[in-house]
């Protein structure tokens, strides 16, 4: 895919009254091709500045570079005076966690293995690529649909090549979703990314979020001390092979964390077939997921409403010099 000029934009339909989702830079709508009437998303990125717009280019790049199932694929890229527009395939199932806490049938282990096994096949793919995604979280995973079980990773927006010899320090991201050489400020690499898996995998298993404190310094002292532990209630269902897949990547130390491959070698992700003849067991997770999920919730609204506040101040004194979140 390469980026075209605006002129190209009317081959597309973007539906500016359905959001699908915003986030830090944009929004994402649906939108249909005209020729074909293929239903597509349009993520529509601020880019007003030059930075803006390298780092709308670089997600572009990284992107051009993805071909997997578990990984969502670009179609279309256009460039406007202020904005950048990412035209993606489209998947329907919505946020894994929130397709999750909504079933009426009740989650299995088995559930979740499928769920991680393609997780990591994407990451597997990703890596073998040098492509670190580096914001890997549960609103990144999305069902393809409402009833199956396929994810696919998306937001490519912080992911960057690897390059063996540079050195690549970050400091972004959601604090209970970081791995301590980010908080640290430190190199990243492919272990990054698995150390999310290894967050993600507990949250599905359990409902809880392993490093999780009352506010964000205490979340990221956690984490940097690795400081975490299977409550014992959540996990009363849970096999050893899944624990000991989850104690394989909350490892502090980069190098004691197990790969994309060796993950997907793991005794926990081999022969699903089989296991699910046998997994009948409900998990607690799910109705612990729905107060995360209300948490989650509640604590945008809080931040979206705090900083229109912040702004009205700002706005009626004349500076906007202070304003963040
Ligand atoms: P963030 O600030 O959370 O990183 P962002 O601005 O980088 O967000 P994305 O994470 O790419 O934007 O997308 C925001 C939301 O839009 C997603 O959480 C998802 O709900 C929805 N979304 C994104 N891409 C698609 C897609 N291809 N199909 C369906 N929904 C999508």
């Amino acid at each position: 895919v390469s980026l075209q000029p605006a002129p190209s934009f009317p081959l597309f339909d973007i539906n500016t009254k359905e959001v699908l989702g915003g986030g830090r830079f944009g929004r994402v709508h649906t939108c249909t091709e005209k020729a074909t009437g293929l239903k597509l998303a349009a993520k529509i990125i601020k880019a007003r500045s030059a930075k803006e717009k390298e780092s709308a280019h670089n997600e572009i790049q990284v992107m051009n570079q993805l071909s997997h199932v578990n990984l969502i694929q670009l179609y279309s890229a256009f460039e406007a005076r202020t904005e950048v527009v990412l035209i993606m395939e489209y998947v329907e199932g919505g946020e894994l966690f929130e397709r999750i806490v909504d079933d009426s049938c009740r989650l299995t282990e088995v559930d979740t293995m499928l769920f991680v096994k393609q997780i990591c096949e994407g990451i597997h793919y990703m890596h073998q690529m040098y492509v670190l995604h580096l914001d890997l979280k549960p609103e990144n995973i999305l069902c393809v649909n409402k009833t199956g079980h396929q994810v696919k990773i998306i937001d490519f927006g912080l992911a960057r090549r690897f390059r063996p010899r540079e050195k690549l320090r970050v400091s972004f991201g959601t604090p209970e979703f970081l791995a301590p050489e980010i908080v640290n400020f430190d190199f990243v690499s492919f272990p990054t990314d698995m150390w999310t898996l290894g967050v993600i995998s507990y949250m599905l298993l359990s409902g809880l979020s392993p490093f999780l404190g009352d506010d964000d310094s205490q979340t990221l002292n956690n984490v940097l001390a690795a400081n975490w532990y299977f409550d014992e209630e959540a996990f009363e269902h849970v096999s050893h092979e899944a624990k000991d897949f989850i104690s394989n990547l909350l490892i502090r130390e980069k190098s004691g964390r197990l790969s994309a491959a060796q993950c997907l070698k793991h005794p926990w992700l081999d022969n699903i077939a089989e296991k699910a003849k046998h997994s009948h067991i409900c998990l607690h997770s799910q109705v612990l997921l729905k107060k995360y999920m209300a948490r989650r919730m509640w604590k945008k609204n809080y931040i979206a409403v705090a900083a229109a506040n912040r702004f009205k101040k700002i706005g009626s004194s004349g500076s906007l010099t202070t304003m963040g979140i």
